[in-house]
């Protein structure tokens, strides 16, 4: 597929036969969900029938909503954070449908492990945000395919964090490898993910090399708007400290 094929942000008020009302199209069968204010807060994609990451627990009835005429098969998360796992549980057992987590992230996600890392911040996080632990039915790893697209281990941020790419027409999907906001001033632009919510930085930017070096020519995030520029990509991943 051809990226010019479709105008960036079009909403998506039709598919093959289903009304889509406030979610945004961003490419080929690649939705946004508009969970949230401000816009592009906590960030929820549906690629073909699979939502990808599930926002926080106040998003719960929003995403239902927005999804109740929608083929869903399955939720995949990018990691187990508070606000990217918050509406799992409501949603999947509201539709009927499994969850699929980085297998390094099942512990957090079925309440066996605390989440990581264990700093303050993310213990407040969970309080605010966090969604109930919630059954893993599948195990995601390396390599795996979901919805067209492959499954990338990008360690760092946690263990386990994956992120979704499609080779045709290099749409990635990174949740928080990278963001494309200031997490406290909101300002757009792309920073690394704070180092308070992030077991290993140094690792975590292992993975936005990684990203990097398999050129996207469109990247979602979990926090913040797409990014269509790649060479802001590029000069990012040039004045990252090595
Ligand atoms: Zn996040």
């Amino acid at each position: 597929m051809n990226l010019s094929d479709h105008t960036p942000r079009q909403k998506a008020s039709v598919t093959d036969s289903t009304q889509i009302t406030d979610m945004q199209m961003i490419a080929h069968h690649v939705w946004q969900l508009s969970n949230c204010f401000p816009a592009n807060l906590f960030n929820v994609y549906l690629i073909e029938d699979v939502l990808i990451d599930a926002a926080t627990r106040w998003d719960a009835s929003s995403l239902l909503k927005q999804l109740a005429n929608i083929p869903l098969s399955q939720v995949a998360l990018t990691h187990c954070h508070p606000d990217h796992q918050g509406a799992v549980k409501q949603i999947c057992t509201t539709r009927g449908i499994p969850l699929a987590c980085p297998e390094a992230d099942i512990a957090s996600m079925e309440g066996h492990a605390p989440m990581v890392p264990r700093t303050a911040a993310i213990k407040i996080m969970q309080l605010g945000f966090a969604g109930p632990a919630y059954s893993v039915q599948r195990s995601l790893h390396d390599g795996d395919e979901i919805a067209g697209f492959r499954v990338i281990h990008m360690p760092g941020h946690t263990p386990g964090h994956v992120m979704y790419f499609r080779e045709s027409d290099r749409v990635a999907i990174v949740g928080d490898v990278l963001r494309n906001n200031h997490p406290l001033t909101g300002k757009i632009g792309l920073y690394e993910p704070p180092a308070v919510f992030t077991l290993d930085p140094e690792e975590n930017r292992c993975s936005i090399r990684k990203l990097a070096q398999l050129h996207p020519a469109l990247v979602c995030f979990g926090h913040g708007p797409v990014l269509h520029d790649m060479e802001q990509l590029d000069r990012f991943v040039d004045r990252l400290p090595s």
